[in-house]
């Protein structure tokens, strides 16, 4: 795959979104992807946002990959507006709008391309290194893209601060770290009713299995069907692992900064 800086045209592969996600960006959404696209290689000449520059690559592993986690929420927008109730992913409330926290965004996967698609939805961006943070409030103000913030912090604190523990009504986290350390930051963060995406490359149903009790029983979320994908160019394996929040987070959780992934739960 090319590493050429100067920025390409992203595809726009209006056939493969409505195939596998049954959802089309707008024009609009399109050239916001082109914009996020090109601000992602620029900024890459100065921090180490990401090895994906290759403009297929990027539309497959950046932004196609973010929206998989939310298919159930996506509405058909450029063709028939009827729902697809063949959608095999969980049954979640679409009724915006809606609080939405991505956890170790980095430069802004998957919540940015979440905050194009959804405009009623409010994101929230953390991560703990701010350099990263201050490129991505700069992408937001030359995008015009209001309905995301930036929060520089640890989730371990984040998810203790009653201003947004239990506040939010999906939670996101992708490459952060090992299952059992995402669910002790995600869990913490989500309100009852209200869900937590692990983004997930390979999965066995051992790990669900292992977690399931610990999740239950400490954290207050049930899992509910795992979605496993295809990548629409490359045919990786991904899943999403949804969990439901059912009950409160027991309080000792999450556990200080840097302790939970020292000794994760599971
Ligand atoms: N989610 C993005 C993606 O999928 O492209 C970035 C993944 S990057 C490998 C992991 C990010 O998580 C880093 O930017 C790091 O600063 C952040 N991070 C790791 N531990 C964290 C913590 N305890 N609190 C907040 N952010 C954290």
């Amino acid at each position: 795959m090319s590493t050429n800086l100067t920025p390409s045209t992203l595809p726009d592969f209006p056939a493969l979104w409505q195939e596998t996600l049954g959802w089309q960006p707008s024009v609009a959404q399109n050239v916001l992807f082109q914009q996020l696209y090109e601000g992602i290689l620029e900024g890459n000449q100065q921090l180490n946002l990401t090895r994906i520059t290759d403009p297929v690559e990027f539309w497959e592993k950046h932004l196609w990959d973010s929206l998989s986690g939310i298919k159930a929420f996506l509405q058909p927008s450029r063709e028939s507006l009827v729902p697809d109730l063949s959608n095999p992913t969980p049954d979640i409330q679409k009724t915006a709008p809606f609080r939405v926290i991505d956890i170790g965004t980095g430069a802004g996967f998957p919540g940015l391309p979440i905050a194009i698609a959804q405009p009623n939805w409010h994101v929230t961006l953390l991560d703990s290194t701010r350099k990263k943070l201050d490129f991505v409030s700069q992408l937001l103000e030359r995008l015009n893209i209001t309905n995301a913030t930036p929060l520089v912090g640890r989730v371990e604190q984040i998810g203790r601060d009653r201003a947004h523990r239990e506040q939010y009504d999906l939670v996101l986290i992708r490459a952060v770290g090992a299952a059992s350390i995402c669910v002790e930051y995600a869990l913490p963060l989500v309100k009852i009713g209200g869900l937590a995406v692990l983004y997930r490359g390979q999965w066995l149903e051992e790990e669900a299995k292992e977690l399931s009790p610990v999740v239950n029983l400490l954290l207050g979320g049930e899992l509910e069907p795992v979605a496993a994908f295809k990548t629409p160019i490359t045919q990786g394996d991904r899943h999403c692992i949804y969990f439901r929040k059912v009950a409160p987070t027991q309080p000792l959780y999450p556990r200080p900064v840097g302790i939970p992934a020292q000794k994760p739960l599971v």
